[in-house]
């Protein structure tokens, strides 16, 4: 009999919506302290089963393989051994439908490495921080704040988060709580389809960006006082970048400093 890759156990599965969820997974053995904002790889073996409202994809996969992909850690940096993810599920996709149909308890495999230049740390003390992102690209932040919020009480924090229906605003009740506890810290979710309930923002975070939302609470669009992170849609990154460069900005990377920061998904 062949030997079980799995590594770790789900710890908690809280679906936010049919597509939408926060996944806990606790490792058998601890991984080394990582940056808040980095990611990992899990996966799962083709033969697990998918979840019922998902779509088979057109191509077959090998049952014994070990399907794998990126995921954002959104717990804090020290927590080393219990993760969480917020993740969508891509009904045709691979991997996704097999995670959503996981419960508690269930087997499960996490890489040994955790990766990604997309963090705080190169970020000068004294920038403001603005971090923008579409669905599940909150993840990072999520990380940033859980490890980093209390350190940052010189400077103002924004999270701009774009989605669809109310009910995809993840983590709505903990950043609610970061911004009541912090009068630096600044929430702005918009969505593109409310319903009548919702009295906040709406539309595009480029319409936002455009319309000055930052300057009202005193954050200036300036690379030299305003470090930005987007994470997220690529058609939100493309057009935040765009704003972005307008305003002097240049992206980051290992080479080149930049006050831009950008995780691809
Ligand atoms: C650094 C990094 C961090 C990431 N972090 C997260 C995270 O925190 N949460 C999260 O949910 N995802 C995250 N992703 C995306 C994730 O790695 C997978 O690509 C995604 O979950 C789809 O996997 P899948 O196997 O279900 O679909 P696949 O089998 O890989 O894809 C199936 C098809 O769906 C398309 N597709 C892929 N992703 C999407 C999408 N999001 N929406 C619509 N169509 C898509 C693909 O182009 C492909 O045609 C991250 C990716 C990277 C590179």
């Amino acid at each position: 009999m062949r030997k079980s890759p799995y590594n770790a156990t789900v710890t908690g599965k809280i679906m936010l919506t049919p597509d939408l969820m926060i996944l806990r997974i606790r490792t058998d053995e601890s991984r080394d302290e990582f940056k808040a904002g980095q990611f990992t790889t899990i996966g799962l073996l083709a033969s697990e089963h998918r979840s019922p409202n998902s779509v088979i994809p057109l191509d077959s996969i090998n049952p014994d393989s070990l399907i794998q992909r990126m995921y954002s850690i959104a717990s804090a940096k020290n927590e080393t051994r219990d993760f969480e993810f917020y993740i969508s599920q891509v009904k045709s996709g691979q991997l996704t439908p097999r995670l959503f149909n996981l419960s508690q308890g269930s087997r499960i495999w996490v890489d040994d490495k955790i990766q990604g230049i997309f963090n705080l740390n190169e970020t000068p003390k004294d920038c403001n921080i603005v971090m923008v992102a579409t669905g599940t690209g909150l993840a990072p932040y999520i990380s940033f704040l859980r490890s980093h919020v209390m350190e940052h009480k010189e400077i103002k924090l924004a999270v701009i988060h774009g989605a669809a229906y109310p009910w995809d605003l993840g983590y709505w009740s903990e950043l609610t709580f970061i911004k009541n506890a912090f009068s630096n810290f600044y929430y702005f979710p918009t969505l593109l389809k409310p319903d009548e309930t919702w009295t906040g923002l709406t539309g595009y975070i480029q319409k936002h960006l455009d319309a000055g939302i930052l300057e009202m609470v005193g954050i200036d669009v300036d690379p030299c006082k305003t470090h930005f992170y987007l994470c997220g849609n690529p058609k939100m990154v493309e057009s935040v970048t765009e704003f972005l460069e307008r305003h002097g900005y240049s992206k980051h990377c290992t080479e080149k400093p930049g006050a831009l920061h950008v995780e691809e998904y």
